[in-house]
């Protein structure tokens, strides 16, 4: 059980117990405190301020495991053999084959001089417990982190390691998989599938309705109900094809802002900007491999990979940029 349920499971018996003898209740702030806020790079711990379940809490999701999280899925020509990795240990330069990070000796020097990008993908999966399914177990596959719908970040491998998530950049990069069931061509009948099935509209505006029994997918904070932070469909241009999605929750915005500050505060050669057009706007196309090479800073997986649309076109770029760069100047 994470901190944060043992937590809310005592404050509720505190509640109760009060009620019952009539003694004054304990803030819910005073029992907060302790829920793990900070990241773990080569061992030493960076703060994030948004709630991090590293890959040894019991809740938590490790990539370092050569097992599977849940039960062996069927056979398939992606799904990884019991006993193999999932990441690289380490960071080892892809053209060179030098040695930029030792595995499990590498300090905190090395790796501020080898990580240069921070990828930003949405999961397609809806909830991270889905994602990391498919990514440990099926695919055999990694990531350094994952934003559930309500803003929980799970870190599943330390910085120190490569995570296989953006094939050529992968020794150079941090990244993040956002929970949420991605983009799709306009009036596509497979888009209107998905996001029909989860997501729904009351008098508020649309909120996830996530298929399944929700006390099974995993998601950390007691009756979530996430909704979109922008309450209606986006629709926009990304590698030149017009695509629909619903935004993602303003709990994974927070998160992701707090994250990407503090590894931007903590990696210099991250900036807290990301690929721009002439026009100066954040690009929408997969960059040239020159561009590629030159930058450093924070991507969607589509300005890396000509086959990818993610983050997406409801990723509200510049409100984000502008938030990591407020956020950075009071760390
Ligand atoms: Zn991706």
């Amino acid at each position: 059980m994470s901190t944060k349920l043992v937590i809310t499971a005592a404050f509720t018996l505190l509640s109760l117990t009060a009620c019952a003898s009539e003694e004054p209740t304990f803030a819910p702030e005073v029992l907060t405190v302790d829920v793990n806020q900070s990241i773990l790079a080569c061992g030493e711990r960076i703060y994030v301020g948004a709630p991090v379940i590293l890959w040894d809490d019991p809740v938590g999701y490790n990539a370092y495991s050569t097992d599977f999280h849940f039960e062996q899925p069927a056979p398939s020509v992606t799904a990884p053999e019991r006993g193999e990795l999932r990441y690289a240990p380490g960071r080892v330069d892809r053209g060179t084959g030098e040695v930029l990070v030792a595995p499990e000796t590498g300090g905190f020097i090395a790796l501020q001089q080898a990580l240069d990008m921070f990828v930003i993908h949405y999961d397609v999966c809806g909830v991270s417990q889905t994602c990391f399914k498919v990514l440990h177990d099926r695919r055999g596959l990694s990531v350094h982190f994952m934003i559930d719908i309500d803003g929980t970040i799970y870190q599943t491998l330390d910085l120190r390691d490569t995570a296989w998530h953006a094939r050529q950049v992968n020794s150079r990069s941090v990244g993040v998989e956002i929970a949420n069931v991605g983009a799709y061509p306009v009036g596509s009948s497979d888009g209107a599938q998905v996001l029909g099935r989860w997501y729904d509209t009351d008098v508020e505006g649309p909120l996830i309705t996530p298929p399944g029994d929700p006390k099974n997918l995993g998601i950390l904070t007691p009756g979530f109900v996430g909704r979109p932070a922008r309450g209606r469909k986006i629709v926009g241009s990304v590698q030149g094809e017009m695509r629909e999605q619903y935004d993602y929750t303003p709990e994974q915005y927070d998160s992701l802002v707090k994250l990407s500050a503090a590894l931007c505060r903590h990696f210099p050669k991250l900036e807290a900007d990301a690929p721009r057009n002439a026009l100066g706007r954040v690009s929408t196309l997969r960059m040239s491999e020159a561009e590629e090479a030159e930058f450093g800073g924070i991507v969607g997986h589509y300005h890396v990979s000509a086959q990818k649309q993610d983050p997406g076109p409801a990723f509200d770029w510049e409100r984000f940029l502008v938030r990591v760069q407020t956020r950075m100047m009071s760390l």
